[in-house]
């Protein structure tokens, strides 16, 4: 980078937040799905927001890309920088500004820390529901860039539900507002809604208004043991066909179950086919008969039930779950994570493909997921330079993926597109609506400055 611009950069936002040598800048070249060989120009954290606009001014004079970053804990390479780009880092915007208890709302800055939030709440007596498995690094702009889901989302719902209003700065450096304070607000187009799953490509936004709601009155954690695992699946479709929205009904299979011991010896049954982690919550007469009902359902299907009866219990439950994807991790050099996420009644038939593609292609895949709303994580853990394997590894995706869509499901329940799926685009939804997708890009960013190419945009 010429020294005249690193100047102007160094105004803008200060020499501190500003850096361009390899050693500062190689860290920003990886996200948690990949690593990239191409380093940014620059990094710029900006301590306010104010100076945003001339951030992008100046990428747009110099021809560089704006990558914006939260942690870089997305899972579909959302955050992989380009040749002359410049990564926009926003942890250092991390102001909670209000919670409002009247109103139930919180409004935030976008690089606050999700878990903080969900404190935040729970301090004024109120509820920040959605928790993503990485909620104690992610962003709450990464977490509306990606639509992130949780533990939570059967019964919450994800981040959009919770987004009332938003700031953001377009590609022209002009300020730009969505939604709002009120309940109620349907002036102009639903700009929340537009942004929600937006991964960086249509703006960088900088403050939230998010929704905040009543907690639950009480809960009950429960550990249920399968000796297979499409009982377990079974169990979840029946537990929603009951008409009972459980707050979290998770899933490990057996390999997943194995790993998680071997790394945090929590005491998990390592021999069960399966385990369904469960939460219900809500009034106290509620959680009981519910209790009930649950119980009932899950002997029938085969399962074993183990309560939580204190807080260690239940943290360790929890504690089992958060740790699927990082002890995976651990076997093996290369890990991809899957996202295929169907309608809850075909959870059987996604989980039995699964385990027919890990045969057929002779791979290890290891699945754990948000089984409640449909959403698996077959994990794939193989090493990208053992270039026969990954060939099977690809095929074997391939065909996850089309099978998850003729189930009726979707490529990604909550990872998003990024660079991992955007040839898969097109397979979901159609030309015509790539197209529309491109174009409404083009209307809003025609030098094609934010995030570009990714989503395949
Ligand atoms: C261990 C682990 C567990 C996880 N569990 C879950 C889970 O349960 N549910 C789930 O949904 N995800 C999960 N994820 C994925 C990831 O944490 C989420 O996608 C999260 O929302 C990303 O937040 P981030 O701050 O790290 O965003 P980043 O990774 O930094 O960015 C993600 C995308 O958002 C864009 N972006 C970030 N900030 C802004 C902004 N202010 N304005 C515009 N665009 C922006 C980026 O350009 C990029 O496209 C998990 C990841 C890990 C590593």
């Amino acid at each position: 980078m010429k020294k005249s611009v690193l100047k102007k950069f160094q105004k803008i936002v200060g020499k501190e937040n500003c850096f361009i040598s390899p050693e500062e800048t190689s860290g920003y070249c990886f996200d948690a799905f990949a690593k990239s060989n191409v380093f940014p120009e620059v990094v710029v954290a900006p301590e306010n927001a104010e100076c945003i606009p001339e951030i992008i001014r100046l990428c747009n004079e110099e021809n560089l890309a704006v990558v914006t970053r939260g942690a870089g804990t997305n899972l579909s390479g959302g955050t992989l920088p380009f040749e002359g780009s410049c990564v926009l880092l926003t942890t250092k915007l991390n102001k909670i500004k209000e919670i409002n208890k009247a109103d139930h709302y919180a409004v935030v800055d976008a690089g606050v820390v999700t878990t903080d939030i969900a404190n935040a709440a729970v301090k004024a007596g109120l509820f920040y529901p959605p928790d993503p498995g990485s909620m104690n690094i992610s962003t709450i702009g990464g977490n509306v860039a990606e639509n992130a889901g949780g533990l939570r989302g059967l019964k919450y719902g994800v981040t959009k539900d919770y987004l009332m209003g938003l700031t953001l700065f377009d590609a022209e450096a002009n300020k730009v507002i969505g939604g709002g304070r009120t309940v109620k607000q349907v002036t102009g187009f639903n700009l929340p809604g537009l942004f929600a799953g937006s991964e960086g490509l249509l703006g960088i936004m900088t403050e939230f208004v998010l929704k905040l709601i009543p907690p639950p009155e009480s809960s009950r954690s429960m550990l249920v043991i399968y000796d297979n695992i499409l009982k377990a699946c079974d169990t979840v479709s029946e537990i929603i066909a009951e008409n009972i929205l459980p707050a979290t009904m998770e899933l490990m299979d057996n390999f997943t179950i194995k790993t998680v011991e071997e790394a945090t010896a929590i005491g998990l049954p390592v021999d069960a086919g399966a385990l369904l982690l469960l939460e219900i919550d809500g009034h106290h007469a509620q959680v009981a008969d519910e209790f009930e009902k649950v119980k009932y359902i899950c002997e029938k299907n085969g399962g074993h039930l183990k309560t939580a009866e204190d807080e260690e219990s239940r943290n360790k439950i929890w504690e089992a779950r958060r740790k699927a994807l990082s002890s995976l991790a651990r076997l093996k050099p290369t890990l991809i994570l899957e996202d295929a996420t169907v309608p809850r009644s075909k959870i059987s038939s996604m989980m039995s493909s699964i385990m027919d593609i890990s045969r057929k292609y002779e791979i290890t895949i290891g699945t754990f997921g948000h089984a409640g709303d449909g959403n698996l994580h077959p994990t794939i853990l193989t090493d990208k330079r053992d270039k026969e394997e990954m060939l099977r590894v690809e095929k074997a995706v391939d065909e996850i993926f089309s099978v998850a869509l003729n189930l009726g499901g979707t490529l990604s329940g909550e990872h998003g597109v990024g660079t991992a799926k955007a040839k898969y685009l097109e397979m979901e939804y159609g030309s015509g609506t790539v197209k529309f997708m491109k174009n409404l890009k083009k209307g809003v960013d025609a030098g094609n400055v934010l995030n570009p190419g990714k989503m395949g945009l």
